[in-house]
């Protein structure tokens, strides 16, 4: 018996069948933007198809120009398209996956003028107030829904998924919240609903018996006048009623306060929603959001949650996803990390998504993976995510690396990372690495540092300096005071701050600093946790799942302060998707922000330092630099100093800013060029 015998169980659906439970999920992408996008768009589904996805459901399209999500948004609304859609539907059929196309109506989440929704009621996320849908509007939008399906299946596509999740316009109908209107489509709860059933009926009738209709339910809206669960149950049954073949669950809209997948979010928190509308229906669901180890979703589909998962940004992290899980190898899986940073926070600042743990997703086209023409021997100086993302990248080219590294374990700024609380998916990524380094048999010299001589004398064809960071010192009086440590010092335990700290710097790691000290980190250890401190009503009986009290933490555990010298609101560069949860988190602990501060000195009393031209002390036992990062490029520039040929990759090429994406991706793309 297979390790995983639910997943890769078969569906049959009667008219059709998937070859198993892995659905990749919706994502937009906006990889249409770039160039040579029909076959960048192919390339990007159809290598997911390869690695064995059963479903694969295509970013969001509109029905009508009124529902694209920004200008030049993803449209199908005319035959005329249809080429784009074959070719991917041809490269998806041709290794073996079913594919559906996601029609998506933003609603009053388009950022576009004169955006529509079912009432006037702006949306916090889009600075657009939208125009009233007129009922005829209403009936002509539910036909529109309909020739896009119908195009859809011309296109070539075995179903369509009706995005009725996430606060777009079918969610907008949906919601007490965003639905005041007096019409058939507005008031009571069968009005409300009517939208979305009809939705279904004339799509149904557009594309006949033999084609999938996937509806996606919100499974919890989030929102204070959302719907609460027996009324998501409700419409639960009637979509299986109106022709649905699946249900695919959603969680939360854009504009929720309660994060729903970034990394604090514990793994299948989402679980208890997900049943309510299991429980509620005959044809099979769908569960998503923070499902990223194939052992999670086989327990969720055993406990009989769902009858398939989800997963978007696994199947970004990781094409193969389903193929390792069928050979039985999860431990071989790159797995999404929940970061965001590569991808929803990329598509929330208008640019392409990728992803940060696999720079070819989205990019297929622009890699290269053939064997080198001339394998050579290569020296990799530095085990952190630049130095082992070049080394298995090169040796699955066929080169012969060894990789250097000075400390007893791989890794580098990643084993600070996984200490922070809630930041444990980063014990995956090294995991990942390492395990590939083992299969490509990478020679490792782990506590070795060689020096310039012995790598000139080592005869390499090529040195790779991965040397990373070290961190930025700033140069105020008292810098050297024992109440001063670096992050590294507290993250790794080596000092313990006391009960009144300042924080100076307030980048990422300023930001992780923080919330580790005021122990605000904790909630991801248990899903009912996190509940408690997002006021979740797990019971669903409060519309939109949400608790009055409106979250409870735990007392702070430290009074933090955190200083920067730019005068800018402090967090304004975190990411997107992210930020807003770390602020959220250290506004309800108390900590003090403090911008446009110069330190003047440390000293016994604390911290000196002015702020608007006013000299002021703040008195604390603990001063924590979190101010950035240098290069590390001794050897480097000894290595120069003797003529060698040598490459830089990593924070020791460029500090600033640097994360672990920017590495991977400059590794990556330097082991495929050489
Ligand atoms: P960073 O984002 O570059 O922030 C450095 C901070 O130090 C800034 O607040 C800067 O603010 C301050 N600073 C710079 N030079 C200084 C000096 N000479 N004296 C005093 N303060 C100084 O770097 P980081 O916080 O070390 O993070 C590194 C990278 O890790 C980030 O770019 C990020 O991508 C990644 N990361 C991200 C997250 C996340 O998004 N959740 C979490 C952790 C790490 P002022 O110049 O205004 O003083
Ligand atoms: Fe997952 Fe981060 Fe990759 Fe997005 S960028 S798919 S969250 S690992």
């Amino acid at each position: 018996m297979p390790a995983f015998p639910r997943l890769l169980a078969p569906l049959d659906l009667g008219f059709t069948s998937l070859r198993n439970r892995f659905v990749m999920g919706a994502m937009h992408t906006r990889l249409e933007t770039l160039d040579r996008p029909n076959e960048r768009l192919a390339a990007f589904y159809g290598r997911r198809a390869q690695g064995e996805a059963g479903l694969i459901l295509t970013g969001g399209y509109a029905p009508n120009p009124d529902g694209i999500f920004e200008p030049g948004g993803p449209l199908l609304c005319d035959a005329g398209q249809l080429a784009e859609h074959r070719a991917i539907t041809a490269a998806v059929h041709q290794a073996g996956s079913k594919i559906a196309m996601q029609i998506v109506h933003t609603g009053r989440y388009a950022k576009i003028e004169g955006c529509v929704a079912p009432s006037g009621k702006r949306a916090r996320i889009n600075p657009v107030t939208p125009r009233v849908l007129g009922t005829d509007e209403v009936w002509t939008t539910i036909r529109d829904f309909a020739h896009t399906a119908m195009l859809a299946r011309e296109g070539g596509y075995d179903g369509v998924e009706i995005m009725g999740s996430e606060g777009y316009l079918i969610n907008q109908f949906t919601a007490p919240f965003t639905n005041q209107r007096t019409d058939e489509f507005g008031g009571s709860f069968e009005n409300r609903i009517r939208f979305a059933l009809e939705v279904i009926k004339a799509v149904r009738q557009a594309v006949g018996a033999d084609f999938i209709i996937i509806y996606r339910i919100s499974a919890v809206d989030l929102v204070d006048g959302g719907m609460n669960g027996e009324e998501v149950a409700a419409l639960a049954r009637r979509v299986e009623q109106a022709g649905a073949n699946i249900i695919n669950t959603g969680i939360g809209w854009h504009e929720s306060v309660v994060p729903t997948m970034a990394a604090p979010v514990p793994r299948a928190a989402w679980a208890f929603a997900i049943r309510n509308v299991k429980n509620a229906v005959g044809i099979p669901v769908i569960a998503s959001n923070r499902i990223n180890t194939p052992e999670g979703a086989e327990a969720l589909l055993e406990s009989g949650v769902a009858d398939m998962v989800s997963m978007a940004r696994p199947m970004l992290a990781d094409p193969d996803f389903a193929r390792k899980t069928r050979l039985g190898r999860p431990q071989d899986i790159n797995t999404c990390i929940a970061c965001n940073q590569a991808c929803l926070d990329r598509i929330f600042t208008e640019r392409t998504a990728t992803c940060l743990v696999n720079p070819r997703a989205g990019r297929e086209i622009e890699f290269s993976d053939q064997p080198a023409s001339q394998p050579k021997r290569i020296a990799v100086v530095g085990g952190g995510p630049a130095g082992m993302a070049f080394a298995i990248n090169a040796s699955e080219r066929g080169h012969k690396v060894t990789l250097f590294e000075a400390a007893a374990a791989l890794g580098g700024q990643l084993n600070l990372a996984k200490l922070v609380p809630g930041k444990n998916e980063f014990n995956e990524m090294l995991r990942y690495f390492k395990t590939r380094l083992a299969a490509l048999q990478v020679d490792q010299r782990l506590g070795h540092a060689p020096t310039a001589a012995q790598l000139v004398d080592g005869g390499y064809d090529e040195i790779i300096v991965a040397t990373g960071v070290r961190p930025r010192i700033p140069g105020f009086p008292g810098v050297d005071h024992p109440k001063v440590m670096s992050y590294i010092d507290v993250l790794s335990g080596r000092k313990r701050p006391g009960p009144r700290v300042a924080i100076i710097g307030a980048g990422g790691i300023g930001f992780d600093v923080a919330e580790f000290l005021v122990g605000e980190r904790k909630e991801s250890e248990s899903p009912e946790r996190f509940m408690q401190v997002w006021a979740v009503d797990t019971s669903l009986a409060t519309p939109g799942g949400l608790l009055a009290h409106g979250g409870q933490g735990e007392p702070p555990a430290r009074e933090v302060t955190m200083l920067q010298r730019k005068d800018e609101s402090l967090g304004k560069r975190l990411g997107k998707s992210t930020g807003w949860i770390l602020k959220a988190k250290l506004k309800r602990a108390g900590v003090r922000m403090v911008q446009g501060a110069t330190y003047d000195a440390v000293d016994e009393q604390g911290l000196h330092f002015t702020e608007g031209g006013q000299r002021k002390l703040l008195a604390v036992d603990s001063v924590i630099l979190c101010a950035g990062q240098e290069s590390e490029r001794s050897l480097y520039d000894e290595l120069m100093a003797r003529g060698a040929k040598v490459r830089l990759v990593g924070g020791a090429d460029v500090a600033a800013e640097l994360d672990a994406l920017r590495a991977i991706d400059q590794a990556t793309r330097l082991a495929v060029a050489l």
